[in-house]
């Protein structure tokens, strides 16, 4: 009876790998991508493409799988704790390795392959956390590493025969040599860089994604996006001010822009516009933003600058405010303005929380 495997496919050498000594085995495989609001991937180049890219050379059906709820539910409250930065690692691939369970389940796969190798990653490829995440997942015995498998017990599919155990191999460890000479033995050639990764690990994203989840645990998909742009300047009131650095930031902060938010920009010259997070903003918040804003700009030098604010999100039930007039709601304003002192914003910005 012809077995079939279920794999984890990045797109990355390690895990091509795994599923060619599997289709070699005469194995049928399905793979599997796991994509989420971390990956630090572009449009460009995205483990979702390179995984389909893989897919498509050796004939296998693919499945992408958001696994953006279950990477916040494990930063909730972790119960292997972090690494680095705010990166649960083995929660997160526990909470993985489960769902890919369920998917097995419903697509009648006999067993899960993976491109891990021992002791390749400091923390979620460690053998004992390795036998953890086996183990809290549900999938003990079902999970196959070609790359290392003779550094594990043999599996089950090992053990009943499925696949052949001495066709795999025992590589450990961080060099990439021996998967390289191996690429080379079974014809894998077009393999991107391992550049792909997670902003979990990166210690400034994940303070302000700390920050956020102080103010909302369960941030909308948008607001996680809006943290790779931009200088974050905190308001005195606890608010963020995000400022965005060039054009391109500019476009997406305003596309990311929510219910809520308040944009900003000086009139008369060249410059930011700004977002102030999270509504519910008051009017010291209003005014340092915007001296912020005229500090960031070409009127920089000017002894005040007249900087105009609006909801980011129309609500067709606002009247406008008094021209000069400050409201501290965002949801009864439409279009103001304020005059502030650019001088302001320097001192601000050196002075105020900034990440
Ligand atoms: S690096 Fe990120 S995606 Fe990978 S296991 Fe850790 S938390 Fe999950």
């Amino acid at each position: 009876m012809k077995r079939k495997a279920l794999a984890l496919l990045s797109g990355g050498l390690d895990s091509r790998l795994a599923v060619k000594m599997m289709l070699e085995q005469g194995i049928e495989v399905e793979g599997l991508n796991f994509v989420t609001v971390f990956c630090t991937c572009t449009a460009r180049s995205s483990c979702k493409s390179e995984a389909r890219k893989a897919a498509e050379e050796y004939g296998i059906p693919l499945k992408v799988l958001n696994a953006t709820d279950e990477i916040l539910e494990a930063i909730g409250d972790p119960k292997h704790g972090f690494g680095r930065g705010l990166n649960p690692c083995l929660d997160c691939r526990i909470s993985m390795f489960r769902r890919a369970g369920k998917y097995m389940k419903e697509t009648g796969a006999d067993f899960l392959v993976t491109g891990e190798v021992w002791g390749e990653r400091p923390m979620s490829q460690r053998p004992d956390a390795m036998a953890i995440i086996e183990k809290e997942s549900g999938l003990a015995g079902l999970i196959v590493r070609p790359l290392s498998a003779h550094l594990f017990e043999p599996s089950i599919p090992e053990r009943e025969g499925w696949i052949d155990r001495d066709k795999m191999m025992a590589i450990s460890g961080r060099s990439r040599k021996p998967q390289m000479q191996l690429a080379h033995e079974l014809g894998v050639n077009d393999y991107p860089c391992p550049a792909g990764g997670c902003l979990l690990c990166d210690k400034n994203f994940a303070a302000r994604l700390k920050h956020l989840l102080q103010e909302d645990p369960k941030p909308a998909v948008a607001e996680i996006q809006a943290l790779r742009l931009g200088r974050l300047i905190f308001s005195s009131e606890g608010k963020r001010v995000m400022i965005p650095r060039n054009e391109d930031e500019t476009k997406r902060l305003i596309a990311l822009a929510r219910p809520g938010d308040l944009l900003m920009s000086a009139d008369g010259h060249m410059g930011p516009t700004a977002v102030i997070k999270g509504g519910d903003i008051g009017e010291a918040t209003l005014r340092e933003a915007a001296a912020l804003t005229a500090r960031y700009g070409q009127g920089r030098e000017e002894e005040s600058v007249t900087v105009a604010c609006w909801p980011a999100v129309k609500d067709e039930g606002t009247q406008p405010a008094k021209e000069g007039e400050i409201s501290a709601s965002v949801e009864t304003m439409t279009r103001q303005t304020i005059s502030v002192s650019p001088a302001d914003g320097w001192r601000l910005a050196d002075s105020l929380e900034r990440e």
